[in-house]
């Protein structure tokens, strides 16, 4: 999959794409990222590139034109793409949304700054996503955040031992705790369960543990996983 990253703030992305998971995932060509600096389509006084303006309307900041953000999506939008604008205005990145991402050919996401974008530049995207309820200083996190957890089910890009398909959400709840050695750590003792190789019994286990925390902290998901399945 090839992303393009549109944001002012290029270095932003060196460091969180360059290790781990994603560095593999860049090296071994499943992961094409493109890193694009919109300021490259601003109108040029000498060595300064302006690529904001202050609001219509009056009020506080600063607004990104919609010139400059219209040009950078222009040169790399293909029939293919899929074009998203990472706003607190967007619907809110689920892992179902990061699954169906992963399967595009062609991501351009579209980092802001300032109070936004001008909203007529919004005419060449194709979604808002938003990476949760609070308001952040620019997108360029939340690209990373989108990269990061999309990239998770591209196949390929984790090994076998690390796959997706049993983490957080995937069957509508949490995923159950995890121990490794030692098997006691300052008196506490791992499940009796994981220890007798009763692969059945370990499911179970599993399952009960990942429902009764979601149950906790998030008795909203079991409610929808039950609508889900009675629709
Ligand atoms: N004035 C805007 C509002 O209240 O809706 C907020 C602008 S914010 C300071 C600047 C940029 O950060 C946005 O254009 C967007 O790209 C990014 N951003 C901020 N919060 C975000 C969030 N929760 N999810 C995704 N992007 C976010």
């Amino acid at each position: 999959m090839r992303v393009d990253i549109l944001s002012l703030f290029p270095d932003y992305f060196s460091g969180p794409f360059d290790v781990s998971i994603l560095k593999r995932a860049r090296e071994s060509k499943l992961l094409d990222i493109h890193l694009v600096d919109i300021r490259d389509f601003a109108p040029r006084k000498g060595n300064y590139a302006k690529v904001d303006d202050r609001p219509y309307g009056g009020g506080p900041g600063m607004v990104l034109m919609p010139e400059p953000v219209c040009q950078a999506i222009r040169s790399v939008k293909r029939e293919k793409s899929h074009v998203v604008y990472l706003s607190p205005q967007g619907k809110k990145l689920t892992a179902a949304k990061c699954q169906e991402l992963s399967q595009k050919q062609h991501l351009v996401l579209l980092c802001g700054h300032y109070e936004g974008v001008d909203e007529r530049a919004l005419k060449e995207v194709d979604e808002e996503i938003s990476i949760g309820d609070y308001v952040l200083t620019n997108g360029c996190l939340a690209a990373i955040v989108l990269v990061d957890a999309m990239a998770r089910f591209i196949p390929g890009v984790l090994g076998h031992e690390e796959a997706a398909g049993q983490d957080s959400f995937q069957e509508g709840i949490f995923d159950a705790p995890h121990y490794t050695r030692p098997e006691m750590f300052e008196g506490i003792p791992i499940p009796d369960v994981l220890k007798r190789g009763n692969h059945a019994e370990i499911a179970k286990w599993r399952r009960k543990q990942g429902l009764a925390k979601t149950k906790r902290v998030r008795p909203e998901l079991i409610l929808k996983e039950t609508e889900n399945e009675t629709e």
